[in-house]
């Protein structure tokens, strides 16, 4: 990159376009930039350096254009500006605003997973959260819970179990904090549970149990989305789910949930009976056992956000 300018100058000089060079460098002084560095650093500056650093500033407004024209110009995504260099110009190469927001779209989408959500959901932010006094307690924990977790992440934070009724908005508050851990650079998986189990009953087929399941088991955050809403057949509770939470807790590996339903009620109505219609307590109780090692409850509340 350094070599742009030069080479054009050592160039022309050889075969005597004297006159020609004079015209374009005529062009880069009349530059706004050029004319509004000059005048910034005018005292910083060598009294030479814009003889000494002709080649710097065609450079720099040669590659200006090649970008204004739509052309790729040598570093794709980058953009140069002046800087100074011991008392004389430099051109240095700084990333477009492009290209922040593609690498930021490309690390979003290489950490954040889901499973059974609608696209949309991996754009709810933190930032655009409507706070009200019904979610307060659990936005500002999941707060907390993000800060100790990325300053800290290899110890076990305890995450949150978020139940409350539906269209609270316990979903969208966990899609948002798998957002920031993401963006972060944290690889969050946000799993609505129905569908994952339809998914894992459907991998029995074609072999792909052990390794959904491993993917599930082992990811750095898992959020356990709508547990409790479906009823579960005995594999799915104790040989999926079971397996997952046993993995988490022996592993210590952060693990959300929401639900419709509070944890005495998940335990007593949901996790003790299976689709069968088998009533186990113990079964459910080990489980919950497992749920309440991962995560602490908060109830949300407010109005259903469906509605409107
Ligand atoms: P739940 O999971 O509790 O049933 P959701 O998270 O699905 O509820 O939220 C219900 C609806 O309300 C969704 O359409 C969601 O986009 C919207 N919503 C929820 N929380 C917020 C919020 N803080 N700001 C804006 N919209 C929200
Ligand atoms: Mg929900």
């Amino acid at each position: 990159m350094e070599d742009v300018g030069k080479e054009m100058k050592r160039t022309m000089e050889s075969h005597n376009l004297k006159q020609q060079y004079q015209e374009i460098l005529k062009s880069v002084y009349a530059d706004k930039d050029v004319k509004e560095f000059l005048k910034i650093n005018q005292n910083r500056l060598d009294k030479n350096a814009v003889e000494k650093s002709a080649s710097k500033l065609y450079e720099f407004v040669n590659e200006k254009k090649k970008l204004s024209n739509g052309n790729v110009n040598f570093a794709k995504g980058y953009q140069p500006t002046l800087i100074l260099n011991d008392h004389l110009i430099d051109v240095s190469y700084q990333p477009t605003k492009e290209h922040l927001n593609l690498e930021r779209q490309k690390k979003l989408a290489k950490n954040f997973k889901t499973v059974g959500m609608t696209a949309g959901i991996k754009n709810v932010n933190l930032d655009d959260y409507d706070q009200t006094a019904d979610r307060a307690v659990a936005l500002e924990a999941s707060i907390d819970f993000i800060q100790s977790y990325e300053n800290n992440p290899k110890s076990f934070h305890k995450a949150l179990y978020l139940h409350g009724p539906f269209g609270v908005g316990k979903t969208y508050l966990l899609a948002a904090v798998a957002h920031r851990l993401s963006d972060d650079g944290f690889q969050t998986l946000l799993l609505h549970f129905p569908s994952f189990a339809v998914d894992i009953k459907n991998a029995i087929n074609n072999n792909q149990v052990a390794d959904k399941l491993d993917s599930v088991k082992k990811v750095p955050v898992l959020i356990i989305d709508d547990i409790g809403a479906d009823s579960m057949s005995t594999w799915i509770r104790d040989d999926i789910l079971g397996v997952i939470l046993e993995y988490r807790m022996q592993h210590e590996l952060p693990t959300f949930f929401s639900s419709n339903f509070s944890m005495e009620q998940l335990e007593q109505e949901h996790l003790s009976t299976t689709s069968r219609g088998d009533i186990e307590p113990l079964k459910a109780k080990r489980l919950m056992e497992r749920i309440k090692f991962l995560a602490h409850p908060i109830q949300v509340s407010g109005r259903n956000r469906r509605n409107n």
